[in-house]
């Protein structure tokens, strides 16, 4: 099969490489999508505990090839997506239930074989069905949704809270969508493009905001304006450390600040412990997904998350160069898709 390979941090190339076969519970799936997120940005310059010789890749959709003789719910010909992850089941933090932490996880795309190959290998455990209206590229959505639906777990918003949040990239329009089916009452969000502001208006029932970093002021005032106290919940939802230092600035008494945004390592942000104190905030982080993905499943295939006018641009794997160009570039582009 022909797969992206990454033999060293930056070092990639598409080659010819033998086609996995699957024994006992597993599955081989032909991918049709596989979506691309900032994560993989941070993969190609080795972080985000990559490990190399690498497939990349982790939010795929295709159909069920073949499958091992132990399986038993899933059959060839099936249109499916699967999570990208699969915990021990035995280490500290697993057998305390907290499989986010599992100190030996499998993470395909990231440190296992991902989807930017024209199959990839998982264990039936994995495979979540797509509805027969949803289509691949809605299916590859499903991975950020999951990673959306842990991120809803943990800011465990109220119905009625005032919500703001920057960044309307894929999981930030996926993430809006929820607060909204939550009740956020205002929801304002704020981008620097006025095409995913347009997305976060349609389907997450939001306020926008166009951020003008020429103009930092405008777009404060009108986020101050609209909610004087400040918000409940004040969401960085950009991986811009800029930003998620100047989240303070907008929360109100009791607030929960949230890091939900992949920013770089070695980023430091300065907060006042006063503050903090003063006004009882809390600093939350959430990080990728475990055990949401039925949940996210269930969100798309029923269209209560609409992903359907995410996908921008499609890539085949040859073309992954100018994909990951466009990805750390900003711009009107929203979610891009490997097609292999
Ligand atoms: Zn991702
Ligand atoms: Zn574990």
């Amino acid at each position: 099969m022909k797969a992206l390979i990454y033999d060293a941090p930056g070092v990639f190339a598409v080659r010819e490489v033998p086609t996995p076969a699957p024994t006992g519970t597993q599955v081989l799936i032909r991918v049709r999508a596989c979506g691309v997120c900032k994560t993989d940005v941070h993969i190609h310059h080795g972080q985000f505990f990559a490990a190399f010789p690498l497939i990349p890749g982790h939010e795929f959709a295709g159909e069920v090839a073949a499958v091992g003789d132990a399986v038993t719910r899933t059959a060839v010909g099936d249109r499916v997506t699967a999570d990208n992850e699969r915990q021990c089941g035995h280490c500290y933090f697993c057998l305390r239930g907290e499989a986010l932490f599992c100190e030996n996880v499998y993470a395909q795309g990231v440190n296992a074989p991902g989807g930017f190959a024209e199959y990839v290998l998982v264990e039936e455990g994995q495979v979540y069905p797509l509805a027969a209206e949803i289509s691949f590229l809605e299916g590859a959505l499903i991975e950020p949704t999951a990673c959306a639906v842990h991120g809803m777990d943990v800011i465990a918003a109220r119905t009625g809270d005032e919500v703001l949040q920057f960044g309307a990239g894929p999981t930030g329009l996926i993430l809006a969508q929820l607060l909204h089916h939550r009740g956020a009452a205002p929801l304002v969000v704020a981008d620097l493009s006025p095409v995913k502001l347009t997305q976060a208006a349609r389907w997450a029932g939001a306020e926008t905001v166009l951020v003008r970093p020429d103009d930092p002021s405008a777009h404060a005032q009108f986020i101050h304006e609209r909610c004087p106290r400040g918000y409940d919940i004040a969401i960085d939802a950009t991986g811009v450390s800029r930003v998620a230092a100047g989240l303070p600035e907008y929360a109100k008494y009791g607030a929960k600040i949230v890091y939900y945004g992949v920013a770089p390592e070695e980023d430091r942000v300065q907060v006042s412990p006063y503050e903090v104190f003063r006004k009882e905030l809390k600093i939350l982080g959430s990080f990728s997904q475990a055990h949401t993905f039925a949940r996210a499943t269930a969100l798309v295939n029923t269209g209560v998350v609409r992903v359907h006018e995410m996908v921008t641009h499609t890539f085949p794997l040859e073309a992954w160069a100018d994909a990951l160009k466009m990805v750390t570039g900003t711009g009107d582009h929203i979610k891009l898709v490997m097609t292999p």
